[in-house]
């Protein structure tokens, strides 16, 4: 956040200076592009094989065969969701929130894709449909589905609250699922929990002053946004106990819902499809 009166005063060619125009870091054009349209019609005639009902203030894990789909969809009510994504044989090949960031802007949606970790570095799912693709960018500069956040932890809220402890933030709750779906102890699982994509959750910074922001999440029951798995992926899905968060969250005060994934096998993987392999960057570093 800037200070509103900063220490220094401004040169005589600040407004030269701030009049640059920007230029995109990572002009999405240079990356592989996904074939949504082979995607896409790999859906007709799926299978839905699995279906993980996440209870409100809670998580549960999930697999998803590469070549496979998974929905989350809203049910009953309006609910954001924090999702992990791991290597399902290789928990420390994860999803990696800042470089998708970096590669897809603030928030995602069809034909973004998440990307592994280092120095894995490849997309790990491609979103291949959202019903709220038509929200945008509301007049505050908010908008759907986030890799600005983080996750909600109890080590802020600790902090902020001065000393709470609560045990519901979507940390815990994906810390537990995991533990429970690899069987874990509580500290290994927590150590491959990771910055997560909100799913339906509407936030921005603000334009004045840069501060990261939320509000109630347009979402409603039947929305949903799927994916293809790019590789084997296992799958971490909390309920945050923030609910639409349109007012707060690490509390039981917010009405939650539960949130549904549903998983469905294709008769046939995309035509053209292979599943991506690790990076090729050679990791000589030099030497
Ligand atoms: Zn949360």
């Amino acid at each position: 956040m800037k200070p509103a009166y900063p220490d220094h005063s401004a040169p005589a060619d600040a407004d030269t200076r701030r009049a640059i125009a920007p230029v995109i870091c990572y002009p999405p054009e240079t990356l592989p592009i996904p074939d949504l349209a082979a995607c896409r019609d790999a859906r007709d005639g799926w299978t839905r094989v699995a279906e993980v009902l996440v209870p409100a203030r809670d998580a549960r894990c999930f697999e998803v065969p590469a070549g496979h789909f998974f929905r989350i969809r809203s049910v009953e009510g309006p609910q954001v969701g924090d999702l992990n994504l791991w290597n399902a044989v290789n928990l420390a090949e994860r999803f990696y929130s800042g470089k998708t960031r970096a590669l897809h802007g603030t928030h995602l949606s069809t034909g973004d894709r998440m990307w592994t970790s280092h120095p894995y570095l490849r997309p790990m799912a491609t979103i291949t449909d959202d019903t709220l693709d038509w929200y945008g960018f509301d007049a505050f500069g908010g908008s759907v589905h986030d890799v600005i956040g983080t996750r909600c932890d109890p080590y802020t809220h600790n902090l902020l609250s001065h000393g709470g402890q609560y045990h519901h933030c979507c940390h815990s709750n994906l810390t537990r699922a995991l533990a429970d779906a690899r069987g874990l102890s509580l500290a290994e699982a927590e150590s491959h929990v990771h910055d997560v994509l909100n799913v339906f959750m509407c936030t921005g910074f603000t334009r004045d002053t840069g501060q990261y922001f939320m509000k109630a999440s347009p979402v409603r029951p039947g929305d949903y946004l799927e994916f293809f798995a790019e590789i084997d992926l296992l799958g971490g899905l909390s309920a945050c106990p923030g609910g639409d968060c349109s007012a707060e969250h690490s509390s039981d005060t917010a009405t939650c819902h539960p949130l549904l994934v549903e998983v469905f096998r294709p008769k046939a993987p995309p035509a053209g499809w292979v599943s991506p392999p690790v990076n090729g960057y050679d990791r000589s570093h030099g030497r």
